[in-house]
């Protein structure tokens, strides 16, 4: 049965509740960037995390549908474009930003996509086309495949008996990693990945550097996002601008141009910073993407921290819809400022 809120929700809906609000305030030169990061069924690719799907399948044609009917799609060039000679965006202007390179990029979004002629952003850290083995996924294997009452690691003992121990010793660790220097962070992991190895997949969790230059021709940016994916405010500041240099000259390499656009690994507020947004701006980067939920206008102050929408796939197609409006925008950077749900700590990018 369809909880209380559900149900008021589809009444204003119904009532045309929503569409009023899309169009109530609707600021000059507003941009929704939508975050995804994968769109696949649970179990159709058991050993990662299943907590970076961002949509099933369905759901994300559902949405791209939406977008096409109510919105204006628009690619990273319009935004540089607008950026850059100061004209405003279309009303109701909208980007789709992926992250990460997945292989269920090319099997179920960009098709979808492409069929209302959508051009996402595909945001690349460039140290893992064609060989995924991400931190959080390792982790999550380590954990779903213990054997065992216990599980021993250096922060201490959990019991992983049960599904619901495994998930709150997985936040629980999760949440330590992220709070580590990343090269220890990274260790941590290690550690618990060789005590339960994971089963190895078929083929790499993410596309290589010829589907991406595929997909690029096709209609996808594809764009940085850091060569390690570490967490920026984890590592040394000189460190930092090193990846965030690799990994611009390695989408120009192997992509032929860079747009200059960047997306902060999990980038919520206390993973960027003002040194950080200035180095991106003397490597020419004129748009950077965060994971602080909400929308903007394209505004000068905004630019090189840009919220987004983050999405889950325990948003409905009304809630959907209310996070595309103006008020919505105005709620979280006003009333609400901190992270959405899904990139929250127990998420893990
Ligand atoms: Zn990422």
């Amino acid at each position: 049965m369809p909880s209380l809120k559900t149900t008021a929700t589809r009444l204003l809906d119904r009532l045309g509740f929503v569409s009023l609000l899309r169009h109530l305030g609707a600021g000059r030169n507003h941009l929704y960037v939508l975050g995804y990061h994968r769109v696949d069924e649970p179990d159709h690719r058991p050993w990662l995390d299943p907590s970076l799907i961002s949509a099933t399948p369905a759901q994300f044609a559902e949405q791209m549908r939406l977008l096409a009917a109510h919105y204006t799609p628009v690619s990273a060039e319009d935004v540089i474009h607008a950026i850059e000679t100061n004209r405003p965006l279309p009303p109701r202007a909208v980007l789709v930003t992926v992250d990460d390179g997945y292989r269920d990029y090319a099997e179920f979004i960009f098709p979808v996509a492409q069929k209302y002629g959508i051009r996402p952003v595909l945001f690349v850290p460039t140290a893992y086309p064609g060989r995924g083995g991400f931190w959080w996924d390792r982790l999550y294997g380590a954990v779903m495949n213990c054997r065992g009452e216990y599980l021993s690691s250096p922060l201490g003992t959990y019991r992983v008996g049960t599904e619901a121990e495994r998930q709150q010793a997985l936040i629980r660790l999760r949440s330590y990693v992220k709070s580590l220097p990343f090269a220890e962070a990274m260790r941590f992991v290690q550690s618990l990945a060789e005590d339960a190895p994971l089963p190895s997949p078929q083929e790499p969790d993410t596309l290589d550097w010829d589907e991406l230059r595929s997909l690029a021709a096709r209609g996808t940016t594809v764009a940085a996002h850091t060569h390690s994916h570490p967490l920026l405010t984890r590592i040394p500041f000189e460190e930092a601008c090193a990846e965030i240099r690799t990994s611009l000259e390695t989408i120009r390499r192997e992509i032929g141009q860079a747009l200059p656009l960047f997306a902060y690994p999990d980038g919520q507020a206390q993973f960027f910073s003002e040194s950080l947004m200035a180095y991106l701006h003397s490597q020419g980067v004129r748009f950077a993407v965060t994971t602080v939920e909400g929308s903007d206008r394209l505004r000068q102050a905004a630019l090189l921290s840009f919220p987004r929408l983050g999405m889950h796939p325990r948003l409905s197609a009304v809630t959907f819809s209310l996070h595309m409006t103006p008020l919505y925008a105005w709620y979280k950077r006003n009333v609400s400022r901190s992270s959405a749900a899904s990139y929250g700590e127990s998420t893990p990018d």
